[in-house]
């Protein structure tokens, strides 16, 4: 008889995002007239810079021609993207990465999921608190979070970051054997230091933990103590997997492409992950679209790099326009410097969703509730910087009118 991974039946409902919604569909059905902006959700609003678009089309009229059809492609990415990723993203930085250590892939959100694949499913996984929510679930999915008690998982081991550490976590006081970190980081836009993340690839190390490190921000920092990629770390490649995305840094959240670090050096048990990675990827997944490979390419030549910028200097612009308002409104922000988020503490103490609410009905805007992302979240909301400058400016003045 067949049976199902029970270990779905174990996680909660109504996921952050959908009560959003259902929240913002109830609110446009009871005022059809209202303005409703929406500040919650982190996708962009900007279209692909012309390069790529340029590069896109003309890899589609390739693949019209015998000489220039592409069938099946290597499951790793073609050499031509992950030649540019080695130079422009780690070369030209100081990092020596190899172009079989990168992983082209369709999303850092599946390639999050998809990496614990490669791992046993005992290992104890911390995560920080409040947390980009796929960490957690794949983590439930494969049952290594053990079961969903008081909105917590039995056996992750969880990293409060709050106002008092300044959003950084501490280091694990109990043996754990996975880290997900994520800087900047996703929801409270605060980034580390090279000095902040040092103690913890020394941890890694001194623990034979593994590291699993989310950069998909790594274009919105600004601050340069602040380190794009783990690997500036001395150490990190013996620790730490990276995850990148040309989603935000490029526009491509509808047009999927990612990419995976797993270097050499990175050994578990004795075993190489970047071949037990790069067997998984060759068993199931096919690569990404030939196409979307040219186009991703395209975000790494002159042209693309000045388009691409000036959308992240955009959506900075908006980050900066958000925090100097609710500031101006008497709200504590934080992050939205080498982020595009924004993580404002409600007033007065208000729960997460009394304030997401009071700003609903009385402005139309629609932010996302910070216990949504964990329970340290609570007393907090998220807003993002991907809306037009337009709608900020316009929703940061129906805020600040009700303040
Ligand atoms: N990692 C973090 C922290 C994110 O916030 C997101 C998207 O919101 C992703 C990964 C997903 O990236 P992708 O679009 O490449 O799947």
């Amino acid at each position: 008889m067949a049976r199902i991974n029970d270990n779905y039946l174990k996680l909660p409902g109504a996921y952050l995002f959908s009560t959003v919604a259902r929240k913002t569909n109830e609110f446009t059905q009871a005022h059809p007239d209202r303005e409703v902006i929406k500040m919650s959700i982190g996708d962009v609003t900007k279209p692909l810079a012309p390069a790529v678009i340029e590069a896109m089309h003309k890899a589609v009229d390739e693949m019209g021609t015998a000489e220039g059809f592409h069938g099946y492609g290597p499951e790793q990415g073609y050499a031509f993207l992950r030649d540019k990723i080695v130079e422009i993203d780690y070369k030209a930085r100081g990092i020596d990465v190899d172009a079989d250590e990168i992983f082209v892939s369709d999303g850092a959100k599946s390639d999050c999921g998809n990496i614990g694949d490669i791992f046993s499913a005992d290992n104890r996984v911390a995560v920080c608190d409040p947390v980009y929510p796929v960490y957690v679930d794949t983590n439930a999915m494969a049952g290594r979070a053990g079961e969903y008690v008081n909105e917590r998982w039995s056996n992750l081991y969880y990293m409060p970051c709050t106002e008092d550490n300044g959003f950084m976590p501490e280091l694990p006081k109990e043996n754990v054997d996975i880290i997900y970190l994520c800087f900047p980081n996703n929801p409270t836009g605060v980034a580390a230091t090279r000095e902040q993340l040092k103690p913890w690839v020394e941890y890694a190390k001194n623990n034979g933990a593994v590291i699993l490190y989310d950069s998909a921000y790594e274009a919105f920092i600004t601050d340069p103590d602040v380190p794009h990629s783990i690997y500036e770390i001395e150490g990190a490649k013996e620790v730490a997997v990276e995850f990148r995305s040309f989603s935000k840094t490029a526009g491509f959240t509808g047009t999927r492409c990612a990419y995976t670090v797993v270097p050499h050096e990175l050994k578990v048990d004795g075993v190489e992950l970047n071949g037990l990675w790069n067997r998984r990827q060759c068993t199931k997944f096919n690569g990404v679209p030939y196409v979307i490979q040219k186009a991703a390419e395209a975000v790494y030549s002159d042209e693309g790099q000045r388009q691409t910028r000036e959308a992240i200097d955009y959506y900075l612009e908006n980050a900066k326009i958000i925090r100097k308002a609710l500031s101006d409104a008497g709200l504590t922000v934080y992050g939205g410097e080498n982020a595009p988020y924004i993580w404002a503490k409600t007033p007065d103490g208000m729960k997460s969703w009394d304030f997401f609410d009071k700003v609903l009905e009385e402005t139309g805007v629609v932010t996302t509730p910070g216990s949504g992302f964990g329970p340290s979240g609570e007393g907090y909301i998220r807003l993002t910087a991907f809306s037009t400058k337009e709608n900020t400016i316009k929703a940061m003045e129906k805020i600040k009118n009700i303040l």
